[in-house]
């Protein structure tokens, strides 16, 4: 037997070591002796079945050893294809415009004043889900809507689409998880009251800048209303009220360490189990050593004044997330009608890969298979990689890198190191948090 490439050893912050497999997301508690004879015998793992045979068998049995590494790969690509290609989950975030009622610096989106999606287009969007969730058998359904600011139009368009999908997820027995990212200005009482009525999965993120001072000058409306406090304020409504909330932090080097003052902004609010806050590297900062070393000396210092019972997200600039560009179940929805694989691009005709029609059908472009996960959007590189499994990187950025060298910068064999972060953005599985609450 071999040791899957997937299996990996860690030490836990609760003293016991931790055998995890990044595939079959399986892990176990193991004593740390028991991890020493594991470290020692790793690379002869036959002999661990003459020294300790119930702790081999229950590693083979449970597939952290296997017979043959070639048969793993493929299962782990076998497995990527179908989870790409499942429809038990299915994610459609909508812009209902791509306007907003602020203008920082360095949001990507090109503003589309005063675009709203038409009554139309909402009546497409509308039918195109309530027939997917049927035709596919839908288990659960992650409604997002983004933008622009998406609130801007929640009356006209956020509202009537929400309320005309709960009751389809109720005719299908599809459970339904809300998102809304926004800025945070116009999150009224009145909406999160209407909101908590749809589903008890609602999640809001809302973005910082920094300080009250960076803050404000990134976010004004040309009133004397301070955003900052607004959206303080809003954020701490809606944590009260049990939406699952994210304080998210967008970070420079100028204005990394003035998130010591949003954390204390929300003191009071720390025990709460629904609030998180996740930490974002702005995408036009570079991520170099002097950032580093100033996201580190941030951290130490929140970790030695608070005590945050949130599952508080240490992004330290690599941003590796499991891109959801490639899942066939994933559509993004502009206001105009148009379809698309990802926010992270921008909302023009090339990078669209559809419309919805009158019959809220979508009519998909002629889709370029060598840029499919069916093509060759797997290399030999990443067919080594022991982050495969888990992949950040989506098939475009590969592509782009022809496939040759990993778009993300890791060694595929030695990718160890990257575990750590891998485990902070698992925050589904139930080892990340033991690891992060226990003490
Ligand atoms: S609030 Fe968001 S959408 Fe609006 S300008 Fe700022 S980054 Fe862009
Ligand atoms: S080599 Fe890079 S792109 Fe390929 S699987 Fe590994 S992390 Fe992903």
């Amino acid at each position: 037997m071999k040791l899957s490439r997937y299996t990996e050893l860690f030490e836990g912050k609760d003293g016991y070591s931790y055998l995890f497999n990044c595939m079959t997301l399986k892990w176990i508690q193991i004593e740390k002796e028991l991890a020493d004879i594991f470290k020692l015998h790793e690379t002869n793992i036959d002999d661990l079945r003459e020294i300790h045979p119930d702790f081999y068998d229950a590693l083979v049995s449970e597939e952290y050893l296997v017979k043959d590494i070639d048969d793993d790969i493929n299962k782990c690509v076998e497995k990527i294809i179908k989870e790409y290609n499942s429809f038990d989950n299915l994610t459609i975030t909508i812009n209902p415009t791509l306007d907003c009622n602020l203008r920082c610096w360095y949001c990507y989106e090109k503003r589309h004043a005063q675009s709203v999606m038409s009554e139309e287009t909402i009546k497409n969007t509308i039918t195109f889900i309530s027939n997917t969730l049927k035709s596919r058998n839908v288990k659960k359904l992650r409604l997002s809507f983004f933008g622009g600011e998406p609130m801007l139009r929640y009356k006209e368009v956020v509202k009537p689409i929400i309320a005309h999908i709960y009751d389809s997820c109720k005719l299908t027995s599809t459970k339904l998880s809300l998102t809304i990212t926004t800025n945070g200005i116009l999150l009224t009482d009145k909406t999160l009251i209407d909101l908590k009525k749809f589903s008890p999965d609602v999640n809001i993120q809302i973005a910082f800048d920094g300080s009250r001072e960076f803050h404000n000058k990134v976010k004004h409306l040309g009133n004397h209303i301070s955003c900052y406090d607004k959206s303080v304020q809003n954020a701490k409504k809606a944590i009260e009220m049990g939406f699952n909330v994210v304080v998210r932090c967008n970070y420079n080097k100028e204005t990394i360490a003035s998130f010591k003052e949003v954390i204390a902004d929300f003191k009071d609010f720390h025990h709460y189990n629904n609030l998180r806050f996740l930490f974002q590297r702005i995408w036009q900062e570079k991520n170099d050593e002097e950032l580093g070393t100033l996201w580190k000396k941030l951290i130490n210092e929140i970790e030695t004044n608070y005590s945050i019972n949130s599952n508080f997200h240490k992004d330290s600039g690599h941003s590796l997330k499991v891109c959801y560009a490639d899942f066939r179940n994933n559509i993004v929805i502009n206001y105009d009608g148009n379809a698309y694989r990802c926010t992270a691009r921008d909302f023009n005709t090339t990078n669209s890969i559809g419309k919805l029609n009158e019959d809220g059908c979508l009519i998909e472009k002629e889709r370029d298979e060598s840029k499919t996960i069916k093509g060759t959007s797997y290399g030999n590189i990443c067919r080594q990689c022991r982050l495969l499994p888990i992949c950040p990187s989506c098939s475009q950025a590969r592509l782009e890198c022809r496939f040759e060298k990993c778009p993300i910068g890791i060694n595929p064999i030695k990718a160890v190191n990257n575990m750590k972060n891998i485990f902070q953005i698992l925050t589904g599985i139930e080892v990340y948090h033991q690891l992060l609450t226990s003490k």
